[in-house]
């Protein structure tokens, strides 16, 4: 940007007047503008100031103004230097950019709001299907026949899918909403209610799970415990043989924890290394491996609300490794 002014004003002037002032600049600067010279003649460090000069056409242009006193061996004010720089471009991207910002803001939180609404009235007709659908089979199984029965499981699953789906609908919804402040959290602790609310799917698969010594940090602890948990039961459960063996990690990287979760499972094409954080984007069939879709990216945002970020590195057949980091703050 061009320095293309400078200034003098002799101190025995004394600042110039409210009247002076607004003549040249925005009323809304215009007050500050008068303080920061008084500082200045004072002898008072000044910082930059950014104001909007009014030019005769009525357009305002935004100046960046750096003001040093001078002193002199007495410690008194003898001149005032400034530079004054346009800087009119930089301020009107900024206002673009934060206009894109908030309105990015409102429309994410429009949806989340959508999706919390829809997800929670969801729930209880889904309940009522699912309820009446096994007073059916326990009452009347007895009157129908194989094909009947077989209908009626099928709907008993798709609404328990459904189910699943929309629990976790209204947790990715919760997550930038609804979450809890920031407490000191015990790792150790989070992991160990992960472990147990997984507790049947490692039994039923005889995972071995090791971890590092974790850290202690500030977070939402319920938060937490889900990372943790979508982590650990997608390394169980996207496998193909043997007991899943998976090691969770910890490093120091630059005032962050790096957390790793590593797992011998069937791994992740190099293509979907990233997709698979979106909502739902699912690689393989329900029936091949069950779930909703939406695990990994609940963990993103979770992530992300704490500051963090989160990927992934793997190799197809090897087995993949989940990677997030963690602000160090306490
Ligand atoms: P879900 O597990 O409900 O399908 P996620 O969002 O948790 O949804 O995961 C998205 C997709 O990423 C999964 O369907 C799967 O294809 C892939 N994936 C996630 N974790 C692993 C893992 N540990 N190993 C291999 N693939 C994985």
């Amino acid at each position: 940007e061009q320095v293309y002014k400078l200034f003098e004003r002799d101190p025995a002037q004394g600042p110039p007047t409210y009247e002076e002032n607004i003549a040249y600049y925005h009323p809304e600067d215009s007050k500050r503008l008068q303080e920061q010279e008084r500082m200045a003649i004072e002898g008072s460090v000044t910082a930059d100031t950014d104001y909007r000069l009014r030019m005769p056409s009525g357009k305002s242009v935004w100046h960046r103004d750096t003001i040093r006193a001078r002193k002199d061996e007495s410690g008194r004010v003898v001149k005032l230097h400034g530079t004054v720089q346009d800087i009119t471009e930089r301020k009107e991207a900024e206002e673009v950019l934060e206009g894109y910002r908030s309105e990015l803001e409102r429309s994410n939180e429009s949806l989340e709001q959508f999706a919390y609404v829809a997800s929670h009235d969801l729930q209880e007709p889904l309940r009522m299907i699912s309820s009446f659908m096994e007073l059916l089979s326990n009452q009347y199984g007895d009157q129908l026949d194989e094909n009947a029965q077989e209908y009626i499981d099928f709907a008993v699953d798709g609404a328990q899918r459904m189910q699943r789906l929309v629990l976790n609908l209204l947790t990715y919804s919760r997550v930038g909403t609804r979450g809890k402040p920031f407490e000191t959290t015990e790792c150790e602790n989070v992991l160990e209610i992960s472990l147990t609310n997984l507790k049947v799917a490692l039994e039923e698969s005889s995972a071995i799970v090791t971890h590092d010594p974790l850290p202690i940090l500030m977070a939402d602890e319920d938060q937490l415990a889900q990372l943790f948990q979508n982590l650990i039961g997608n390394a169980i459960k996207f496998i193909e043989d043997g007991p899943p063996k998976l090691h969770i990690g910890v490093s120091q990287e630059k005032g962050f924890h790096r957390f790793s979760i590593q797992d011998n499972g069937i791994g992740i094409a190099p293509e979907n290394l990233e997709r698979i954080f979106g909502a739902s984007q699912r690689l393989h069939s329900i029936d091949e491996y069950p779930g909703s879709g939406l695990g990994l990216a609940i963990c993103k945002k979770i992530v992300e609300r704490h500051g963090g970020r989160i990927w992934v590195e793997s190799e197809l057949g090897k087995g993949s490794t989940f990677f997030f980091t963690l602000p160090a703050d306490v």
